[in-house]
C-alpha cells in the first residue's frame, strides 16, 4: 500500500502531484509524533506528542482530507498539554485506505503500517508471549524499537509468525522451522530448497511414527482380546504380550544390560 493509494481508493478529487504533497504533510507532521498507534478494524486511535501548533496544522491538515474525501471520520482531541488523540475511521469498504492513512504515521518507508506487539500478535492469532519467545528463539527479526524503548512490527512479522503457525501445523520443529524461513541472526539469503528438504525428512519420520503406531494398535487389540491381567505372568491363558514365548534370550538380555 502506497501513499498514492489514498487517492485511487477514496476516488479523491486531488491530482497526483497534491497527494504526493499532502501525504507528504501528513507524514512530516505524524512521524515524529506517534507515541502509540491502536487499531481495531475499520478505525484507529493514533496518540501523539504535539503543542497547540502542531495540532492546529493537522487539523487544518484532517480538514482538507475530509473535504476532498468524505469516507473519512476524524476526531482530534486534547487528552494533555503535550497529548493529542486523533481518532481515525474510514467508511466500508475502505479498510485499505486507513492502512494507507495510518502508514503516513509510520517510520517505514515500506507504506506499511506499524503494529505494536499486541496487535502484530493479535493479528496472527497468538499470544505476545509466543511472540517474544518466537523472537528470542530467532524465528523472527528483532523489531525495530522507537527512541521510548516500544518495538515497532510491520506486516512482515505478521506474516511470518502465521508461517510459524503453518510449519507447526506440518509437524516442523522450531530448528526445522528457523532453517526454513532461512532466518539468522545475520541475513543469509533464503535456501528456496529447504521447504522441500525438510517435508520430504518431516514426511519420513511421520511415516515412521505411524508405522510404530500400528504395530502398537496391533498389540493392544490383542491385548484387549486375550483379556490380558498383567504385563508379566499374565493369566490370560495364550498370552500374546508374556509368556516363555516373549521372553526370548534376546529379551532377556536387553533386560538385564
Ligand atoms: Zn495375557
Amino acid at each position: 500500500m502506497t501513499t498514492t493509494d489514498l487517492t485511487s481508493i477514496a476516488a479523491c478529487s486531488l491530482d497526483a502531484g497534491a497527494a504526493a504533497r499532502r501525504a507528504a504533510d501528513f507524514r512530516a507532521l505524524l512521524g515524529p509524533r506517534l507515541r502509540r498507534l491502536r487499531r481495531d478494524g475499520a478505525s484507529a486511535v493514533l496518540d501523539l506528542e504535539m503543542g497547540v501548533r502542531a495540532e492546529r496544522e493537522l487539523a487544518g491538515l484532517l480538514e482538507l482530507e475530509r473535504e476532498c474525501c468524505p469516507l473519512w471520520r476524524f476526531a482530534l482531541t486534547r487528552r494533555s498539554p503535550r497529548r493529542v488523540r486523533l481518532e481515525v475511521a474510514a467508511e466500508p469498504p475502505f479498510g485499505d485506505a486507513l492502512d494507507a492513512f495510518l502508514s503516513l504515521a509510520g517510520p517505514h518507508e515500506s507504506g506499511e503500517p506499524v503494529l505494536r506487539a499486541g496487535e502484530a500478535a493479535r493479528r496472527a492469532g497468538v499470544g505476545v508471549e509466543t511472540l517474544r519467545y518466537y523472537e528470542r528463539r530467532g524465528l523472527l527479526p528483532r523489531p525495530q524499537r522507537r527512541p521510548s524503548g516500544q518495538r515497532e512490527y510491520t506486516l512482515d512479522a505478521v506474516r511470518r509468525l502465521l508461517a510459524i503457525k503453518t510449519a507447526q501445523r506440518l509437524g516442523f520443529t522450531l530448528a526445522e522451522t528457523k532453517e526454513i524461513l532461512g532466518v539468522t541472526r545475520g541475513s543469509a539469503p533464503r535456501d528456496p530448497a529447504a521447504l522441500r528438504v525438510q517435508a520430504e525428512a518431516k514426511l519420513a519420520e511421520v511415516e515412521d511414527r505411524i508405522r510404530g503406531l500400528e504395530l502398537m494398535r496391533v498389540e493392544l487389540r490383542a491385548v484387549i482380546a486375550a483379556e490380558c491381567e498383567a504385563l508379566i505372568d499374565c493369566g490370560c491363558g495364550d498370552c500374546p504380550i508374556d509368556g516363555p514365548a516373549h521372553a526370548t534370550p534376546e529379551r532377556l538380555l536387553q533386560v538385564t544390560q
